[in-house]
């Protein structure tokens, strides 16, 4: 024990030196500075997310280019512009401040919070129409510019909607600023984007790998068991390997008449690249003498739904329009893509069957059972409302499937969320410029045989492509129009413009104690989606707001996000997305949360003993310090020691009140205030002192829902 605290403490030295430096050279930096983008640019230093690592992101080096007071774009150097303050002022307060929302009739009012995705609206980004900011009204109206130099495969669908919108286009990039940025693949794309819109969040690539999808899922299974089991019972290979194989050897002993089969995706798989069956721990594939590949083995849904006794999975388009606040809408019309082999259950003969098992469009493309239609409701991929229709015909409740679909998406992007908010925060630091973002996902839904939704997984860049590929003559592939793909995605991307259109959308900023208060109150008012963007009489919206809408039905789960706020605040805003051992204990004297049985020194060695664990488990990471998941982990600990014998989730909501009523105390302290919502101080008072016995963390908390709901009866 003396040994191991001796070795933690020069662990610790030698990070907080490591802190100290970075923190040195963040005080040197620039001010932040605005620029308008060139057109045609060619960035030097531009990066393409999609090929790195959650872990392998260079972030300070970049964001440093992007604050800087010159950049380079094709060996020229730009000039800057400074920013108007009222534009980003605003924004500084928010992760500190306030977590609470309210719902008042259709309009959302925030408190102590920035508008969408995080930041102040700014009037800049209002120009074309009404700025009830500054009360300016625009004399005509302009069109919308969208700059579509980088929408690769969602070209075709994007340049569809922006004529339906009578929009204007960009194809080759623009030299002055767009309104919308619309990128094939990373928020990325385009490098150094300081405003308008973009359509892919930082972040969102590395959150919705199979692995850091099931990790965040499995987060708030262990909160909220009941609520999450739409996700398969996962582990994450190579790490959990032996629990893995324990616990189905475990299964099979209990009951020999069991035999479970597991499907095993590669990480970063797509496609149904390299997916495969197993029945047994064994099979897993290992190349000898390699480590085994980072992937997810999953439980293997045996009794989909069947239609034409064929296996069909569906594709929904989510749109999240923001962050902050939240919001999620959903297209009223997916796909359906069949299998093109009869469904069996898995057994040693048809593991192997792909066709049979698999429903990806590219694989089945090349089945000489693929049948192409120009009818939605027939054929390999058809629209899911013809599914619906015809499930209906058989007398399903398909109300009852909808919504049980529309609760799985909710619940999917809570647990996505918090980390994603840390991606946005260190891309795009509060007070410094930058765009806002929204993004189409693409969730991959399996109805069992029983009509519940099983989330199979996300995609961060969902097929926007509106042809499809045909064999001509043998072996020879063309690509031919679609009109399924046509008439579901040209909706998605049309209406998921009429929505962030910056000229209707109106963002009413108001304050309640006079501007740039911490106290201010942000109303967004976004109107019914029946009503938006209806001006030039386009077909209603496709895409259905499901978040705000049904707040009062979801909230209580977001407690995670409460978690990352505190992280956040913590945090700073240095660009960074681990929290340094310094920052660590400032945490902990801000909350009182140590005492004479839970020294500082404890604390040092909690904070060594999780970071350098989730060290191992982001092999690739180079940004040192504790990341979101090690801190909700820390987080779930400190909560078990202090509140004793409760379930895991009161033990969380308990410690989160605890904190939360000790920074709301500091920041009045601080600087008064005249009004703030509070946390109860009497959940405080159950507090029972704890010993800390142990630096060694008995209770893992990255397991499988079954052993979660036992750790949760467990504390
Ligand atoms: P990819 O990103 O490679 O498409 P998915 O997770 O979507 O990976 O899996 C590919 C296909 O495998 C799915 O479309 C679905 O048909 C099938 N599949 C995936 N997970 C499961 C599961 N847990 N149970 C049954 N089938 C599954």
């Amino acid at each position: 024990m003396s040994d191991h605290y001796e070795r933690v403490k020069i662990e610790l030295q030698q990070m907080k030196e490591v802190e100290n430096e970075a923190a040195a050279d963040e005080e040197q930096l620039p001010p932040a500075s605005v620029s308008p983008i060139p057109a045609d640019v060619s960035f030097t230093a531009r990066r393409d997310l999609s090929k790195s690592s959650i872990n392998g992101r260079s972030r300070s080096k970049s964001r440093s280019k992007a604050d800087g007071r010159e950049r380079q774009v094709n060996g020229k150097q730009l000039p800057y512009l400074t920013p108007q303050k009222s534009d980003y002022s605003q924004g500084q307060s928010r992760v500190s401040d306030e977590p609470n929302l309210h719902i008042k009739g259709t309009a959302k009012l925030l408190k102590g919070k920035t508008a969408a995705n995080g930041h102040v609206e700014s009037c800049q980004r209002q120009t074309d129409g009404k700025c009830e900011h500054h009360g300016k009204e625009a004399k005509k109206r302009r069109a919308v510019t969208v700059d579509t130099s980088k929408a690769k495969t969602s070209l075709e669908a994007l340049k569809m909607s922006i004529r339906q919108l009578k929009w204007k286009e960009f194809p080759m990039g623009r030299r002055t600023a767009c309104d919308i940025y619309w990128h094939g693949v990373s928020f990325h794309d385009n490098e150094n984007i300081i405003s308008g819109q973009v359509n892919k969040f930082p972040g969102m690539i590395e959150m919705l790998r199979k692995i850091n999808l099931s990790r965040a899922v499995r987060t708030m299974q262990e909160l909220f068991p009941e609520e999450y089991n739409f996700y398969p019972r996962s582990w994450i290979l190579p790490e959990e390997y032996q629990l893995f194989s324990t616990q189905i050897r475990l299964l099979k002993d209990n009951d020999s008449t069991l035999k479970p089969t597991f499907i095993v995706k590669p990480d970063s798989g797509s496609q149904g690249d390299g997916i495969y069956l197993i029945r047994d721990p064994a099979d897993l594939r290992v190349i000898s003498g390699s480590p085994i590949k980072q992937s997810v083995v999953q439980e293997y849904i045996q009794k989909p739904l069947l239609i034409d006794k064929l296996k069909f999975d569906i594709r929904l388009y989510v749109l999240v329009r923001s962050l902050e606040p939240l919001e999620i809408y959903i297209a009223k019309e997916g796909l359906s893509r069949f299998c093109t082999e009869p469904y069996q259950e898995p057994s040693q003969k048809n593991l192997s069957h792909v066709f049979m098992h698999l429903t990806n469009y590219s694989l089945n493309v090349h089945s000489g059972n693929f049948v192409h239609s120009d009818s939605c409701s027939t054929g390999s991929k058809r629209t899911f409302s013809s599914v619906l229709y015809r499930l209906a015909s058989k007398g399903v409740d398909i109300k009852k499937v909808w919504s049980d679909i529309i609760a799985l998406v909710i619940k999917t992007v809570i647990a996505l969320e918090p980390e994603l908010k840390v991606y946005y925060q260190a891309d795009i630091p509060p007070g410094k410029p930058g765009p806002t973002c929204f993004q189409i996902l693409g969730f991959d839904i399996l109805l069992m045989k029983n009509l519940k939704p099983v989330l199979l997984e996300v995609n961060a860049n969902p097929s926007m492509r509106i042809e499809h590929e045909q064999e001509v003559s043998p072996g020879v592939f063309e690509y031919v129009p679609s009109p399924v793909d046509e008439e579901v995605k040209v909706g998605v991307i049309r209406d998921t413009l009429r929505l962030m259109d910056p000229t209707q959308r109106k963002q009413h900023v108001t304050s309640s104690t006079g501007g740039g208060s911490p106290e201010e109150a942000i109303v967004v008012e976004t109107g019914s989606d029946e009503k938006e963007g209806l001006a030039d009489s386009l077909p209603s919206l496709c895409l259905k707001q499901v978040f705000p809408k049904y707040t009062k039905q979801f909230n209580y789960l977001r407690v995670v996000e409460r978690i990352a706020t505190i992280f956040l605040r913590f945090l700073g805003v240095k660009g960074t997305m681990r929290l340094g051992p310094t920052s660590f204990r400032t945490f902990i004297r801000n909350c009182k949360l140590s005492n004479s049985s839970f020294s500082m020194a404890s604390v040092d060695i909690l904070y060594i003993d999780i970071t350098r664990r989730w060290a191992g488990m982001l092999p690739d990471s180079r940004e040192a310090g504790m990341c979101l998941q090690a801190f909700i982990e820390a987080f779930f600990y400190l909560a078990a020691r202090r509140f004793k014998a409760l379930l895991l989730r009161e033990q969380v909501l308990l410690l989160l009140e605890v904190c939360e009523g000790a920074l709301e105390a500091q920041s009045h302290s601080e600087k008064p205030r005249p009004h703030r919502s509070h946390t109860n101080p009497a959940s405080s008072q159950s507090s029972a002192p704890t010993t800390f016995s142990s630096p060694a963390l008995t209770r893992r908390r990255h397991r499988p829902m079954q052993l979660s709901a036992k750790a949760n009866t467990e504390n």
